[in-house]
């Protein structure tokens, strides 16, 4: 997953990065007193174009900063409003671009301490600030004389002499407002921002919920319960008990990275299961924490904002920005992999409860036996044991193969420097990235691995400054966060393929942003349907034998990969992907049915489950994400009504793949060439899916996602 601002910055064009230029000419006459010595409001400083001061960032500095930011922001915009000139490009739509440099700085700060350093005190800020933040931004998208400003350029687009970038800007700049409710009567308005602030609440609300039973755990007092589990996954188990304070002892934290190797390899069915219902509830206790009623407000929010702005419903309103734009088209989509991938989940229990049975278990597989199972499977029909692939799979072995890939295929280079500028925690790892033609600066990696507690769980990217051209060129700053189990002392991190494949899925989005050569910055974000795209991409290369040979390396004999262990894991690539496709599709499926309705749904428990008995769903797995926990959903508006997106976006990925191996080699430089030229490097500047014909020479195939799965393709 991935996310970028937290507070729909995006609704303005405040999510254009600073530029050292343009901040000198913010109005400077509107700080508040107190705020001149916030060191959250000031200018990054030091190499690359400043870097984020990490080493400054308290959460007890927030509240100040976000009130002097929202006032120079304030300022700024209406600066642009007020202008007596005409509205012209660089005075209205240009302008706009360059303003909210500091609430830019300080949005990609706060960012991080939500996301990476959270406790009770952000969380608090958090909840305070978000609906105030919300509100303020829909002071300007419902300004009825900013609205006109952007009008006037728009309705004599046709004889501006507009180049092509300038006038796509123009119209999408115009439809923003419109989209946002910049039409509306001053009522309907008030209304709006009124649904706005109290979603943006409710959204914290959701967040610190599902946190705080992520970070609950089971404790284990016998050392006999943890039969099963390789010694390195004990030890983080341990080091995970001392943490919590109990010596001696181990804790099972109730996040997928601890809760998926235990029923993987846990042989205690009993304690599986208790693990097992423990994460699969998450938000859903009927506690303090429970989440259900905080979604019902959620949806009845959305439906009711959707229609004021005259959408037919919330998953319209959401998809009228993306390469589907239809919700039916991203349910036939989904529709057309669910039967094979449905059948496939069959054939799996199957072959499970075969092997439960031969072994005389006297079982009926059920959830918390599937990992556990369909490891023996792995086993017995590919003779291929994950603990047998972990060995070769040392954290540091595996980014420094992300980093090969990323040179040879696109020229960049990645040095480490951590130590040279602040980071906010000591864990966190830079790099240098330049690119190998001419050595030129691209930008600064951040690298921010390890589970910890304030940590949200999961994986993501994000940018804490991103390229653009308006301004004078400016280099990125990029993140990856992660959530590996640190090795125990002394000991290297040992990953899992999945593990390592995420690795590469997020580093696949550093790529996409590193690449990015755009001029302005309003035509830097791809819609979301495109955006998992290429990071999808990027999971390819990790298993193609140059990496392997180079990188995945024995960490303790400095062995490479067996070639017979190579070729087991290529022959099992598609296994379990029943499994794997059910489980994202399930909740694919149930969020767009939940979003493309006309009334609101008012009992989420219900409602997941009277769908995934109409859909079919195998009763031997569940959902990836329950509704109660869905952050994609609930956590802000980000994917709602658009999880779909990582499907639409391996649907372009497994056919670009394709499009490598009908070139004979992933390494073909004409088509990397050409891949980052028409699609990585162009941000948004043109259509997507007419820059996906101009690589491919056509649409995406759907063909080549089910083959990749290892599904009948007729
Ligand atoms: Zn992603």
């Amino acid at each position: 997953m991935r996310t970028l601002f937290l507070f729909g910055a995006s609704a303005l064009a405040l999510s254009a990065p600073m530029t050292d230029t343009l901040a000198k000419t913010a109005a400077p006459a509107a700080k508040a007193p107190a705020a001149s010595d916030n060191p959250l409001l000031a200018k990054w400083t030091g190499p690359f174009e400043g870097v984020p001061p990490w080493d400054k960032m308290q959460p007890s500095l927030f509240p100040a900063a976000f009130a002097a930011a929202m006032a120079e922001t304030r300022a700024e915009i209406h600066k642009i409003r007020d202008n007596p000139a005409p509205a012209t490009f660089a005075n209205v739509n240009e302008a706009m671009q360059l303003a909210g440099q500091t609430m830019n700085r300080l949005f990609s700060l706060w960012g991080v301490q939500v996301s990476n350093e959270s406790n009770a005190e952000v969380q608090a800020i958090d909840k305070e600030w978000s609906p105030k933040l919300a509100g303020f931004f829909d002071e300007f998208n419902l300004d009825p004389k900013l609205f006109q400003r952007h009008k006037d350029v728009y309705d004599k687009r046709a004889s501006l002499k507009l180049t092509p970038a300038q006038l796509r800007i123009v119209e999408r700049d115009y439809e923003g407002f419109v989209r946002r409710g910049a039409l509306l009567d001053p009522a309907a308005k008030a209304q709006v921002t009124q649904m706005n602030q109290d979603l943006s609440a409710a959204f914290s609300d959701f967040s610190a919920k599902v946190l705080a039973d992520e970070e609950t755990w089971i404790v284990v007092d016998k050392k006999e319960d943890l039969a099963g589990l390789p010694d390195s996954f004990v030890a983080s188990l341990k080091q995970a008990a001392e943490e919590r304070k109990l010596p001696g002892k181990w804790a099972i934290v109730n996040t997928r990275s601890s809760v998926d190797p235990f029923l993987d390899a846990s042989t205690n069915r009993a304690l599986r299961e208790k693990v097992w219902r423990a994460f699969v509830n998450r938000g859903d206790n009927g506690d303090a924490n429970d989440t259900n009623a905080t979604i019902v407000k959620i949806l009845k929010l959305r439906a009711d904002r959707a229609k004021l702005l005259g959408f037919k419903n919330h998953a319209w309103y959401r998809m009228d920005d993306t390469m589907a734009k239809d919700p039916a088209k991203a349910m036939d989509l989904m529709m057309r992999v669910w039967g094979p991938a449905v059948a496939r989940v069959k054939e799996e229990v199957a072959d499970m409860q075969a092997i439960a049975d031969r072994e005389g278990a006297k079982i009926t597989i059920e959830p918390w036996d599937y990992g556990f199972y369909s490891e023996k499977v792995r086993k017995a029909k590919y003779d291929l044991d994950a603990a047998e692939i972990k060995p070769y799979l040392e954290l540091n072995n595996i980014m420094q193969g992300a980093f090969y890939a990323a040179g040879r295929l696109y020229d960049l280079d990645f040095k480490e420097n951590t130590g040279a500028v602040p980071v906010f925690d000591p864990n966190v790892r830079t790099f240098v990235v330049t690119d190998k033609r001419d050595g030129s600066n691209v930008g600064l990696f951040y690298f921010d691995g390890y589970a910890r507690s304030g940590k949200r769980s999961g994986a993501w990217m994000t940018t804490y400054r991103s390229q653009q051209g308006l301004g004078g060129e400016q280099n990125v700053l990029a993140s990856n966060n992660n959530n590996f189990v640190k090795g125990g002392a002394g000991e290297p991190t040992l990953i899992t393929l999945d593990d390592a494949t995420t690795l590469f899925h997020e580093f696949g989005h550093a790529i996409h942003y590193f690449l990015q050569d755009v001029y302005y910055p309003a035509l830097g974000e791809t819609p979301r349907d495109f955006v998992e795209y290429p990071s999808q991409v990027n999971e390819n290369w990790l298993l193609t034998r140059d990496v392997l040979d180079k990188y995945a390396r024995h960490y303790k004999t400095g062995e490479p990969m067996p070639q017979a262990l190579v070729d087991k894991i290529e022959k099992s690539s598609t296994f379990n992907q029943g499994y794997s496709t059910v489980a994202y599709l399930s909740s694919a499926i149930v969020d767009m049915k939940l979003h493309d309705r006309a009334a609101p749904v008012t009992d989420p428990d219900a409602f997941e489950k009277a769908t995934l008995a109409e859909l079919g769903m195998p009763k031997e797995m569940v959902m990836r994400h329950r509704l109660p926990q869905f952050n994609h959903l609930f956590a802000d508006d980000g994917y709602s009504a658009g999880y779909y997106s990582y499907l639409w976006s391996e649907t372009m990925d497994a056919d670009t793949w394709a499009a490598f191996e009908e070139a004979g080699s992933p390494w073909d430089k004409p088509t990397a060439d050409k891949f980052r030229k028409v699609l990585l490097s162009t941000g948004n500047q043109t259509d997507r899916a007419e820059a996906y014909r101009a690589f491919r020479g056509r649409d995406p195939d759907v063909k080549a996602l089910l083959k990749k799965r290892g599904f009948p393709t007729d």
